[in-house]
């Protein structure tokens, strides 16, 4: 495949010759012969990548056959049924997979010809409505190509083998390996195998079966079996198939087969396992066995499961769970009484399978598309599909939930958001989803396309209208603290919080933070009521610098009074729920004119009152506003008046802030509680600032401390959010007593990329050419924001041996940022409460992964 590609889509010159060769194998194994019609070899052409992406790549069945192969069959069975089906799928297949025609076509004959023959449910349609299908496929085919699906077989061998190579880089398979994180240069194998055939009676069939449940984690064989069937019709969704455990009562001795080999996989491959399997004519054959998908919850049941079991190691399970999945784990579900409400109002619409846990709240959509659009402007949306092909990948990863009519808990949609983790029902059969007039409806009950719905992917219910999402609370997932508790013993690194207020405080520890890393004071500036006192501050500090008097003065201080009692509050109730534990305070960060109303508009409402002209005062008022807005605005904020340079210029800001850190302290202290604030002083990038500003802070500190008489451990130290400040961090470590790494200012400031506009504006073209590899606002750029690190690690140091380190940019979160600040030898990261499980155990996994440089 690699080979193929590298020479622009030319098969190596030697590839078919050791097909041939490796054909004849299976002939003499089979003692079947390939395009021979007496005694036919079918074969199936499957990919087969190194790392599983289930669905997302190609495959044809039933591959050898052609109008005089099936007569033979037909003739060789006696089953004339079995042969043209077999021809069906066939030509159904290639036509979609080599020769690129729409499927949904294929599957409006088949439909077509199910509502004619009134077949329900999984009957089947018997010769003559097969050659009519036949013959319909046929047709498209040649309409929508202008080509004939070839008789030869070895020419449909090696096109389906080429169109294997090529679903590599189909547009599904881009998204899924983008999605995961999975490399997009290893190819795919194609796997030419021998046909059974699950369709040949009613003593024959396919299933999918999962060692365990891969939606909850239960020790307990989970799956699904059809008569009579291939097992495309089960993993595609189109059929719905019986549970598994209707094959024990069918066919004890296979299902007894299948059991043992279960079991046998799992302990092999010490994971839980997802098996293909045929039945043909009572004989048992194990298609295919892989580590199986698994929602969150079943990710970390299983793990902690399997290491109480002695199957793997407490390691391992640390290992075995993707840091996101604890995230997802986390995720909301429907409220069950407000679920219970909507019931007793009749908004339940109706109920399916439960395929995937959470719930979920959305705008109805029907195409993926649509549901990319909206979900990439932030809406939420819930996609609903009769079933959900590889094709609608990118509509699956932007939806919050997915909704099927058809397909049971094996079915594509649900393989796929149980891995996403997200709520997902299949099978949803009384629901029609009628995509073209955008609609779903369950007897009188209608959705139309934009309606709010809620699903349940847990009890599987569909109802109309929102429902309230809860968040679970972290001690009621007795796996995920089991397993977090096994990663806090190996994890090096520290798990600190980025909280504003107390209730978040509560929620950090509760995941497990064992410090605040940053809690951004200006967020309490925000508060409704805080605001006005807030404007008004800035507008006196404005008007004081311009030409200072008495007057502005007075409002100046007066403002920052009232405020200072709002901080102590804040500070007290933070100090309160972290009993001793640090917490890291920053002074105010962002530029002064964030907290006033926005220009633009102001300036619009000044011209719309000139023209009315009726309301001179607020029209006096409002122009005296929009001049300060205009001396106050600045070209680039973001490199303007912000951080120290706020507080250097206005040091009464400053001052105001740390009486209010250091009263709240010593109220706590008062009391006889335990109390460590570090006071963080943002965007630094001179010593001198430093320097200056700590002088500043500790004589405010020190003379509101002699006057409470109150002694207190506190310490001073800065954000490195700007290279300098990294270039020069010996120098800033003479007067900082700890640094955090500010990774979302350090990447704009190093990159020269605006943190607001880059991702809306430029960067998701430069990742869709490759120009660099990752968002580097997302995970850490190692190569660039990561040396200006180390370096700063390096000279900080050399200052100041006991220098705490930490970081607390959105990088804080990141798994794989999370590695690299283990890597350098960071002491702790700090990031959103939500994120806490997820980086206790993403800092185990790097510490069990790699040695610290
Ligand atoms: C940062 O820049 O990384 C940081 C944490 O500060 P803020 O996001 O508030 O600018
Ligand atoms: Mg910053």
């Amino acid at each position: 495949c690699l080979a193929y590609f590298k020479s622009g889509n030319q098969v190596p010159r030697d590839l078919w010759s050791q097909v041939w060769d490796s054909m004849k194998e299976i002939e003499k194994a089979t003692g079947q012969f390939f395009g021979n019609s007496s005694s036919p070899l079918l074969v199936s052409v499957r990919s087969g990548a190194a790392v599983s992406m289930p669905g997302m790549m190609d495959t044809v069945l039933n591959l050898g056959i052609n109008q005089q192969v099936a007569e033979g069959i037909a003739q060789r069975t006696g089953n004339m049924r079995f042969a043209l089906d077999l021809y069906r799928r066939f030509i159904q297949m290639y036509g979609q997979v080599v020769m690129g025609v729409d499927g949904s076509q294929f599957d409006e004959v088949m439909q077509d010809h199910e509502r004619k023959s009134k077949l329900d449910g999984n009957a089947q349609l018997g010769p003559d409505d097969l050659n009519s299908v036949i013959t319909n496929f046929k047709g498209i085919i040649n309409k929508a190509t202008g080509a004939d699906v070839p008789e030869d077989p070895f020419i449909q061998l090696k096109n389906a083998t080429v169109a294997v190579f090529d679903s590599w880089n189909t547009r599904r398979a881009v998204d899924y390996r983008n999605h995961y994180g999975i490399s997009h240069d290893m190819g795919t194998a194609v796997n030419i195998v021998a046909m059974v055939y699950g369709n040949i009676d009613e003593m024959s069939g396919s299933g999918v079966c999962f060692s365990r449940n891969p939606a909850t984690g239960e020790k307990k064989l989970f799956g699904e079996y059809l008569a009579n069937a291939q097992g495309e019709d089960i993993v595609s969704g189109t059929a719905t198939p019986s549970d598994i455990s209707q094959l024990a009562i069918d066919m004890p001795d296979v299902y007894t087969q299948l059991v043992d080999s279960a079991l046998v996989l799992e302990r092999y491959y010490s994971d839980v396992q997802d098996i293909e399997f045929t039945v043909e004519r009572g004989k048992f054959y194990l298609l295919q066995t892989r580590a199986a998908q698994r929602s969150p919850r079943a990710a970390v049941k299983t793990a902690v499961d399997m290491a109480e079991e002695g199957l793997i190691s407490k390691d391992q399970a640390i290992l075995r769970v993707n840091p996101t999945q604890i995230y997802n784990l986390l995720v909301p579900r429907l409220d069950e009484a407000a679920e219970e409400q909507a019931r007793s109002e009749g908004r339940l619409l109706s109920i399916g399978m439960g395929a995937s846990p959470g719930g979920a709240t959305g705008k109805l959509v029907f195409d993926p598309d649509t549901a990319q659009r909206l979900g990439q402007q932030g809406i939420s949306v819930i996609l609903a599909r009769p079933e959900t092909s590889p094709e609608d990948m990118h509509g699956m990863l932007a939806s919050a939930g997915i909704l099927t009519s058809r397909g049971g808990t094996t079915s594509h949609a649900a393989v796929v958001a149980r891995g996403l983790g997200k709520p997902c029902i299949t099978g949803a059969e009384s629901i029609s989803v009628n995509t073209v007039a955008g609609t779903i409806q369950c007897g009188d009950m209608i959705a139309s396309e934009g309606d709010e719905i809620s699903i349940d992917g847990t009890s599987g219910e569909v109802f109309v209208g929102a429902i309230a999402t809860i968040q679970p609370r972290i001690s009621e997932e007795t796996d995920m603290v089991k397993l977090l508790s096994w990663a806090d013993e190996v994890r090096v690194l520290g798990v600190w919080a980025n909280a504003d207020y107390p209730r978040d405080v509560e929620l950090a520890l509760e995941f497990g933070a064992e410090g605040i890393g940053l809690c951004r004071t200006e967020h309490m500036f925000f508060e409704p009521e805080r605001l006005d006192l807030v404007r008004k501050m800035i507008l006196a500090a404005h008007d004081c610098n311009e030409t200072p008097d008495e007057d502005c003065d007075q409002d100046f201080h007066t403002a920052l009074d009232q405020l200072e009692k709002y901080q102590m509050d804040d500070f007290e109730g933070i100090f309160r729920v972290m009993k001793g534990r640090p917490a890291v305070i920053r002074l105010l960060d962002p530029p002064l004119h964030e907290f006033l109303p926005n220009y633009e508009e102001l300036f619009e409402e000044v011209i719309t009152l000139r023209l009315n002209g009726n309301d001179p005062e607020t029209l006096l008022e409002k122009e005296n506003l929009l001049n300060q807005l205009k001396d106050m605005r600045e070209v680039n904020p973001m490199l303007g008046l912000r951080g120290c340079r706020l507080g250097l210029k206005f040091p009464a800001i400053y001052e105001m802030q740390v009486r209010a850190i250091v009263a709240a302290a010593c109220n706590i202290v008062r009391e006889g509680g335990a109390v460590h604030p570090e006071i963080m002083v943002p965007l630094v990038s001179h010593g001198n600032e430093m320097r200056l500003l700590r002088e500043n802070l500790e004589n405010t500190i020190q003379s509101y401390l002699k006057d409470r008489d109150c002694t207190l451990d506190y310490k001073i130290g800065t954000m490195i959010e700007v290279p300098r400040a990294a270039l020069t961090a010996d120098e800033i470590a003479e007067t900082a007593e700890f640094f955090s790494f500010g990774t979302n200012d350090l990447t704009q400031t190093t990159y020269g990329y605006s943190r607001d506009d880059a991702e809306g504006k430029f960067l998701m073209n430069y990742l869709k050419k490759g120009i660099i590899p990752e968002d580097p606002f997302q995970a850490l750029d190692r190569d660039g924001v990561g040396e200006l690190i180390k370096i700063g690690v390096k000279l900080g140091k050399q200052t100041r041996p006991d220098l705490t380190i930490g970081i607390c940019g959105e990088h804080g979160g990141d798994p794989s940022s999370i590695e690299f600040c283990h890597i350098v030898g960071l002491d702790y990261v700090s990031c959103s409460p939500y994120r806490v499980p997820v980086a206790r155990l993403a800092a185990a996994q790097a510490a069990l992964n790699l040695p610290k440089e």
